[in-house]
Parts: structure tokens; C-alpha cells; sequence
């Protein structure tokens, strides 16, 4: 017996308990930068555990440390914070919460992309290593970081000092749960997910009565010819091989049918995978909005704003086929390549700050019988909820037992002796 089967043979005595802290974090998610009880949980189960444990890193994050002896440092990372999404999906353990949002909004809340999935399956295997150490050496670090969906919870960590707080490490580690068949890991060399901004554009009209156009300059037509022209960006002008999105996701102008509006507000979300084409992408946005602008005789130059960026997940060659080997060894046909993903995480910005390698990978989430379905009638698109959806809910098993073994699996590849036992 290998450590990963001695260790994860274990699994059936923490399943319950999993379960259960599951489904209590899926009913009481938090938006980023206020996981405050979910954090506290985190902590106190790390705690008991065994680990030394350091809460309200930046902000709320929290790591723990279980030092086990001379050999490698691994880092594991998972995100705790859930997204303004009002939940579709008939669970008996769907959310109906709501909370302020950093405007002072009153939102919904859920955990749409699934990061309960990733807390507890760390949580596990956080546990199932401390009930194990005499199956490995080295040190292992469990990260939970805050506010991934708002990009800037790692470095938020990384500048309140984390490097200075922890051992260094050897290598990071992470996993998203995503649309695929439950109970597959799947690993990518190379660029996985898209680098991403978004954009904050406001375009000045001069406001009047509906009735007379003549004597206004109508912000509401101007940013309907900005989006139309917006559409070009990608399909004119970034080479058909090269992947890049640009999406308007939020239009905002008027409050009155026969009122004529001073300004519109566009936001854009743009993604890609190389620094060149994002470049090329935010100079046309720049160019097409001002000469859009001009051509309506806009009174004032539109303002642009960038935020919410994430940089690119870009897996580590050697890193990769480590992990892609242990998952093979361990998961047989379930360890499957990977294909590119256009979404976008901040979790590289703990490895790039601590200058080490890093690879993140994928397990599925979706019922195996659902998936393959729709994979044969070619409609995954269409009936396979993806995350962010209000719809979207990993099946419960054997997706928490595969994130957990997959992070158990992937840090015994540096952890476990390497004589095997
Ligand atoms: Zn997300
Ligand atoms: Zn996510």
C-alpha cells in the first residue's frame, strides 16, 4: 500500500463530518472580505487538528502550519468567499442570504463558483495528513485566502506579510471545482486560466428633455454605438488563434422614459492569455470609446478605470507532470488532461510573490450520468450550469472525497519519503 491509499483510507471517518460542514458553509456564505465566520471555523478546526494557526491575514485569511519533521514545505490554498448571486438550485441547502455588498447594497448571497467545495475538501485533507504523520516529512501549510472573486485576496495576504509569517515553501498547490465529470482531476501544463480586467468606463452626453434631442448630446445612443463597436475588438482585431473576451456586462444611464440622461456607464470584463494581446485589447477599448465619443460630440473626455485584475495561471512544467503522475498513480482513469479554462484566479499571486513554482487543476463537479448526456447531445452549454450560475451545485459525492484526495495525493509527492513505506 502506497501513503496516499494508507492515508485516504481513512476518508470513510471523516465523510460525515465533511458533509455536514459542507452543506452548514453552503447555507451561510460571505462576500469577499467578509468571510469572518467562515474563517473562524476554519481556524478553530485547524486548531484541533494540530496546526499553529494565524487568523485575520489580510483581512480575513488564515494559514496554518504543521511542521512534521525535515523535508520539503507545501503549500496548500484554498478561497472562502462567495459571490452576489441569488441561489436556483433547489438544494434543501440552498442559501437565502443576504449582505451589504462593498457599495452598501443589499444583496443576495451564494456559493456559486464553489469555494465551500474547496474549503472543506482542504479541511479534509488537512485532516486526514495530521492524523497521518508518520506517513511523511517536511512541513505542510493550509492557506485560506479571502476575496478571490474580487482578485485581490492573495495579494491582500502577501502584503500583510505573509512570507515573513510562514516557512518559506517549495511549491503551491490549488484546485477549482468546475462543470465535468465528478470524481475526475484534471491537470494542465502551461497557460490553464486567462489573465483578466475589468474595465469602468463613463461617457459624458449634455442631459435635456426627451422631447428635444436636438438640444442634447444623448449619452444613452452613444454608449449603444460604443458596445456595437466594441464588438470588433476581438473578432477584428486579435488574431483568430490567439484566445481573448470582451465582455459589456453592465450598461447604466437614465431614470426617466423622457429624460435625456449627462453620462452612461459601461463595465467590461476582458480576458486572455498573454500580455500582448490584453495590451492590444485595452488600446482599442481606449481608441473606440474616445473617437466614439468625438463622433457624438461628447462635451468631456470619457473617464476609464481598470479593476479587478487578475493575472495569469500559467502551471509550471515539472510542477505539473509531478502531480499529473501522482493523480495517474492514485485516480487510474480518472486523472484526465485539462482543457483551458477563459476564467481567471488570483491564487498565483502567493507563488510569483514567494518566487516558487505552482500548478492549479480542475475536478469535476457535475453528476457523471448528467454530464455525459449532454456531452453526447452536444449540449453541455446548454444544460450543464457552470459556476457563477445561480444553478450551480456540484453533486456532493464523490466531489468532496475527490478534492480531497487530489490535495492529500498532489502534496505526498513532495511530502511522502520517497523509499515509500
Ligand atoms: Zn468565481
Ligand atoms: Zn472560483
Amino acid at each position: 500500500m502506497s501513503n496516499v491509499d494508507v492515508i485516504v483510507a481513512d476518508y470513510g471517518g471523516l465523510q460525515a463530518d465533511q458533509e455536514a460542514f459542507y452543506k452548514d458553509l453552503h447555507q451561510h456564505p460571505e462576500l469577499s472580505h467578509q468571510e469572518r465566520r467562515t474563517a473562524g471555523q476554519v481556524a478553530e478546526r485547524l486548531q484541533e487538528y494540530g496546526f499553529a494557526v494565524q487568523s485575520g491575514v489580510g483581512g480575513t485569511g488564515v494559514v496554518g502550519v504543521l511542521s512534521n519533521g525535515s523535508g520539503p514545505t507545501v503549500l496548500l490554498r484554498a478561497d472562502m468567499d462567495a459571490l452576489p448571486v441569488r441561489e436556483d438550485t433547489g438544494a434543501e441547502y440552498a442559501s437565502t442570504v443576504t449582505a451589504r455588498d462593498a457599495g452598501g447594497q443589499e444583496v443576495p448571497v451564494a456559493h456559486a463558483c464553489g469555494h465551500d467545495v474547496h474549503v472543506s475538501c482542504l479541511l479534509g485533507a488537512g485532516k486526514l495528513l495530521a492524523d497521518h504523520r508518520g506517513q511523511w516529512n517536511g512541513t505542510l501549510i493550509t492557506l485560506f485566502q479571502p476575496a478571490e472573486e474580487t482578485g485581490d485576496g492573495a495579494r491582500g495576504m502577501v502584503d500583510d506579510g505573509l512570507l515573513g509569517r510562514i516557512p518559506a515553501p517549495d511549491v503551491a498547490l490549488a484546485q477549482h471545482v468546475l462543470p465535468g465529470v465528478a470524481g475526475t482531476v484534471g491537470t494542465r501544463p502551461g497557460p490553464f486560466l486567462t489573465e483578466a480586467d475589468s474595465m469602468k468606463i463613463t461617457v459624458y452626453g449634455r442631459g435635456g428633455h426627451g422631447s428635444m434631442p436636438q438640444n442634447t448630446v444623448d449619452p444613452v445612443v452613444l454608449a449603444a454605438l460604443i458596445i456595437v463597436r466594441l464588438q470588433t475588438v476581438v473578432s477584428r482585431e486579435v488574431a483568430p488563434g490567439e484566445t481573448a473576451v470582451l465582455t459589456v456586462g453592465s450598461c447604466q444611464a437614465g431614470t426617466k422614459s423622457n429624460i435625456i440622461p449627462d453620462r452612461a456607464v459601461l463595465q467590461l470584463n476582458l480576458r486572455s492569455y498573454s500580455g500582448q494581446t490584453r495590451q492590444r485589447m485595452m488600446d482599442a477599448i481606449q481608441r473606440m470609446v474616445r473617437a466614439e465619443c468625438q463622433a457624438s460630440g461628447s462635451p468631456q473626455e470619457p473617464d476609464c478605470e481598470t479593476f479587478d485584475s487578475f493575472p495569469l495561471t500559467d502551471n509550471d512544467q515539472d510542477t505539473t507532470s509531478k502531480v499529473a503522475a501522482a493523480f495517474r498513480a492514485h485516480f487510474g482513469d480518472r486523472a484526465v488532461e485539462a482543457g483551458q479554462q477563459t476564467a481567471s484566479e488570483d491564487f498565483s499571486d502567493v507563488p510569483r510573490a514567494a518566487g516558487i513554482p505552482y500548478t492549479y487543476w480542475a475536478i469535476g463537479g457535475t453528476d457523471p450520468q448528467a454530464y455525459r448526456a449532454a456531452e453526447k447531445a452536444g449540449r453541455i452549454q446548454d444544460d450543464i450550469p457552470a459556476n457563477h450560475s445561480p444553478k450551480f451545485l456540484p453533486v456532493l459525492q464523490p466531489t468532496l472525497r475527490t478534492g480531497t484526495e487530489a490535495l492529500v495525493t498532489a502534496a505526498l509527492a513532495w511530502l511522502a519519503p520517497q523509499s515509500g513505506s
